[in-house]
């Protein structure tokens, strides 16, 4: 018949506190994971289990003083199940809590408990605002409606109806995690029962179901800088989700789409306007009006031979850069256009101007071979 107190290297009069502790060195000196292959300790660190089972719990230290292992026997405290009673041990509460400690002294910060790291923290959340090159010119405060997840203002965020109503998760005994074994390996877990949370929750809150959290609509005015570009991101550190329980919120994430502009093509902080341009007014050259980003139009010189797609850049008239009193350029790309619907007259002004280039190009043609042949 197994001596439980000499197991453990007690007394029989010994304190809960002395079998505790006597258990914790014992559990940690034949502790598979510390001697693998070694059987005898593999035997000694079921016969500790075995014992520390039987002792810890008072009912059945009681039972054991009067009767012996075998009035515990099939109570599950251990017994000639070994290992495999030893398996379903992290449901336990008093063991786990032992085993616990040990593992977090014996294993240090690797062992990676903590119940912060359960919490988890808010999602961020992605918008998208449209605005106009205008705005994104002169720069603008833009309200952005958006849902997010919220704190619950009835229970803040606590899930609990009232404070009573929140208990230490039964499975975990408030640690967040548990253990168990499998061969004679054991691994800790998050708590299935409470995610990790170390509470249970006996009436949950009415208004958000016990989760903390509500969805609500939300809105924010963020300040678009100057010069801001299609596509660029604003992050608004905290507007996203709340966290669960406390842990800080997710991000907001902003998109600005600028939109399509009657005027101007964009090219970075350049400005492109496309300026149509009559065939004789390309030729001759002429001054004409361009819009600005700025508002209103500003007259530009077009110079005499203007050809289709030649570009004129007018300095400093396009979109500023960030932070920066540099703008960018304002480029005018000349559509030079061919005169349709001619009224007569117009057609024989054309028919004339025709025969004069052809005549004049005779001309130079003729001095030019002349130069060659003679
Ligand atoms: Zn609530
Ligand atoms: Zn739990």
């Amino acid at each position: 018949m197994a001596d439980y107190y000499k197991i453990l290297g007690v007394p029989r009069n010994a304190s809960d506190e002395e079998i505790k502790s006597a258990f914790r060195k014992l559990a940690l000196k034949y502790h598979p994971d510390r001697n693998q292959g070694n059987k005898e300790a593999e035997n000694k660190f079921k016969e500790i289990n075995e014992a520390y089972a039987a002792l810890s719990d008072p009912q059945k230290r009681k039972l054991y003083d009067a009767y012996g292992e075998d009035a515990l026997k099939g109570q599950g405290a251990g017994g000639p199940g070994g290992f495999g009673g030893f398996g379903g041990f992290s449901q336990q509460g008093d063991m786990n809590d032992i085993f616990g400690d040990v593992f977090e002294n014996f294993f240090g910060s690797t062992s990676g408990r903590g119940r912060t790291s359960s919490r988890r923290r808010g999602a961020d959340l992605k918008y998208k605002t449209e605005i106009s090159l205008e705005d994104a010119f002169n720069g603008a405060k833009v309200q952005v409606n958006y849902k997010k997840n919220d704190t619950c203002p009835s229970c803040g965020g606590s899930g609990a109806q009232n404070k009573s109503s929140v208990k230490k998760c039964p499975t975990c005994g408030g640690r967040g995690r548990v253990q168990y074994s499998q061969g004679f390996f054991s691994f800790t877990q998050t708590c299935p029962t409470c995610s990790g949370s170390g509470e249970v929750i006996s009436n949950p809150c009415k208004e958000c179901g016990g989760s903390g959290i509500v969805e609500k609509n939300a809105s924010i005015n963020v300040k678009i800088p100057q010069g801001v570009e299609d596509g660029s991101v604003l992050r608004v550190a905290h507007a996203g989700d709340a966290g669960e329980k406390g842990s800080p919120a997710g991000d907001l994430y902003i998109e600005i789409a600028i939109k399509h502009h009657p005027h101007f093509e964009r090219d970075s902080q350049d400005l492109i306007y496309e300026l149509p341009l009559d065939m004789p007014s390309a030729a001759l050259g002429c001054e004409a009006e361009v819009p600005v980003i700025d508002g209103g139009r500003i007259k530009i010189k077009i110079p005499e031979g203007a050809q289709y797609g030649k570009i004129l850049r007018v300095s400093q008239r396009g979109m500023p850069y960030p932070n920066s009193r540099r703008r960018g350029d304002l480029l005018v790309r000349l559509k030079v256009e061919t005169p349709t619907d001619l009224t007569a007259e117009q057609r024989d002004l054309l028919r004339k101007l025709a025969d004069s280039i052809k005549e004049h190009k005779e001309k130079e043609n003729s001095g030019f071979f002349r130069k060659i042949f003679n």
